[in-house]
């Protein structure tokens, strides 16, 4: 699965399935997005090869996102305890046809006029 950022600064490739793929409702992402909420889908980072170099910020005490300095395309959010894991927005892959999110967190801070599917597992 290839993808990238919207000027192309930054290219990736990611091999394998995700290991989760879900939609997140927190204020953080919100913000960082600009977007009601953000599927995710996650990745080993030792199974995505990255052209390019995003830059790091720090979003809350235990998250760093990294997105393209150039055009502000996010490329990942991380736990600093598990840099391992790359959670990717699944907007800035090519084709993101197949990442239908099957998990919802943060629902508590979701915004009342965005409908989710309340048999999917949730997050207080
Ligand atoms: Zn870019
Ligand atoms: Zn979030």
């Amino acid at each position: 699965m290839e993808g990238g950022c919207h000027c192309g600064a930054v290219r990736f490739t990611a091999t394998g399935a995700p290991d989760w793929v879900g939609a997140c409702y927190c204020i953080d992402c919100r913000k960082i997005s600009g977007s009601p909420y953000t599927v995710f889908a996650q990745f080993k980072k030792s199974d995505v090869q990255i052209k390019g170099t995003p830059k790091e910020y720090q979003s809350s005490e235990k998250v760093i996102r990294s997105f393209c300095e150039n055009c502000s395309s996010p490329f990942a959010y991380s736990y600093i305890d598990s840099r391992d894991q790359l959670f990717i927005p699944v907007g800035v892959f090519d084709d993101a046809s197949s990442f239908a999110p099957k998990n919802h967190i943060f629902v508590s801070q979701k915004l009342p006029w965005v409908i989710v599917d309340t048999d999917a597992p949730q997050e207080k």
